[in-house]
Formats: structure tokens, sequence, C-alpha cells
């Protein structure tokens, strides 16, 4: 029998009480199956218990300014949240997503191929990647790709430390 829980406070109460406790839960084995109601689609989805994510996301304030969603910190199934990365894309013409890219060696030719994602990797846009000299953060990392608009993109990541990349829809 598979539990449910239909909203972050409770997930949270069960987390919060001894594991011995009747009505406790833990990302754990023993307490799989287990679904969530996901707030934007309504949807029961899968908690995951592999150690790779724990198969929801949560709302934030920027997903309730854009109509997304009516009320911040709800659960939202990876669907959802890469529905939502996408529209605000559509709408901004800009987006903080994450590089990953093949390993660049080849100092006389810098380039890779790589992907732009959103967090949970529900949006994977592949991507051309250059390395660059920067006088501060040692390395700059350009990459180009065609947005979920069909328009040509570009993003920029400073230093390797952080997967993080500030990307625009580029001027026609
Ligand atoms: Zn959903």
């Amino acid at each position: 029998m598979s539990r449910n829980f239909d909203s972050y406070v409770a997930l949270q109460a069960a987390l919060d009480l001894a594991p011995l406790m009747p009505g406790a839960f833990r990302f754990a084995k023993q307490f799989a199956p287990a679904t969530f109601m996901c707030h934007r689609c309504g949807g029961h989805k899968p908690l995951k218990f592999d150690g790779g994510g724990t198969g929801y996301g949560v709302t934030t304030q920027h997903m309730v300014d854009r109509g997304h969603v009516a009320r911040a910190g709800e659960m939202v199934c990876y669907d959802c949240a890469g529905e939502t990365d996408r529209a605000d894309m559509l709408t901004d013409g800009r987006a903080v997503l994450y590089l990953t890219h093949d390993p660049i060696k080849d100092r006389s030719y810098p380039f890779a191929d790589g992907h732009v994602t959103n967090w949970p990797g529900t949006l994977s846009i592949k991507c051309r990647v250059k390395r660059g000299a920067h006088n501060i953060a040692r390395y700059r990392y350009d990459a180009w790709f065609t947005g979920p608009d069909g328009k040509p993109w570009h993003g920029v990541q400073y230093g390797g430390n952080t997967q993080i990349i500030r990307c625009r829809r580029m001027k026609a």
C-alpha cells in the first residue's frame, strides 16, 4: 500500500517524527513506495528512494508571480518544473541553467559538445561550448544552442567551479 503526501507540510511533519514513531517517514527503502501530490498538475507522482533526488521540486515565489502555481513552498513534479522553466525562457528570453560538457584538453582547439539543462534535468538542450581565458576567473565558457523558441541563444559561465550558466536569447 503506497502512502501519499498531499502537501509539503505533511511530508515535513512525517520527516520530523522520530524514525520508529507511527506516521514517520524517511527517504529509505523500507518506506517505499510513496507518492506526493503535484501542486501544479494534481498528479500523484512517486517519491524516489535511490538517492538520486527526491522526485519533487518546491514552488518558488517566482513561479507564483508568473502564475505557474498558486502558492510558494509546495511540491511540484519534475515535469511541471521543466514546463515552467521552458515557459519562462519563452517569455523572458533569458534563463539560468546548468552546463555540462565534454572535457576540453587541447588549448589550440578549445571546443566541446555539451548540454544546458534545468535543475531536475527535465529540460536538456544540446550546445556547443568554447573555453576562453578570463583574467579573474581564469576561464570563461561560452555556450551556443537553439532555445525552446527555435532561436539562437548564448550563455556565459565564469570559472570551472560552478555549473551555473547565465543564458540569453541572441538579438537577431
Ligand atoms: Zn506536475
